[in-house]
């Protein structure tokens, strides 16, 4: 899906790539001129005083609480039945998607340690970031189970 997402959501916004979703953060304040260009986007906020204003724009828009990612994330995934599984094929820092890359070409960029378990090398087209998989993948599927537990 596409989402468009306030700027204190990031924690959610990386967490929705991780799950294989297009997400643009908004980078300023809300502003309707911003949310009228991107109305191919389901707008994510924690902001209940716009909910008139978006309905009244014809704008999707989920609300969602503030300060809890986990909670929020809970809920996007519930709201728009979303798989909850970790796609991992989107850079979580700008939304590009991954291309994968030979592990011996980025040896320098990664941990010794990490470099003789790792595996699934990708790398961002747009930023440069360097991804791969290992023993924090791991954490994150068990974190994932725990957010699905939340509501
Ligand atoms: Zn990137």
């Amino acid at each position: 899906m596409k989402f468009l997402l306030e700027s204190n959501l990031s924690r959610l916004a990386k967490w929705l790539r991780f799950l294989g979703h297009d997400v643009k953060v908004l980078e300023g304040e809300i502003n309707l001129r911003e949310l009228s260009k991107n109305q191919d986007r389901v707008f994510i906020t924690t902001s209940k005083r716009w909910e008139e204003t978006l309905k009244k724009a014809d704008i999707r828009y989920l609300v969602v609480p503030r300060h809890d990612w986990e909670l929020q994330l809970c809920m996007v995934i519930r709201h728009f039945n979303l798989r909850p599984e970790l796609a991992l094929n989107r850079c979580a820092y700008c939304g590009a998607e991954l291309v994968p890359v030979e592990k011996e070409k980025v040896k320098d960029r990664v941990p010794p340690k990490a470099y003789d378990t790792a595996y699934d090398f990708t790398l961002c087209p747009r930023c440069g970031a360097l991804f791969w998989k290992g023993t924090h993948y791991e954490g994150m599927v068990r974190e994932l189970e725990k957010v699905l537990g939340r509501c």
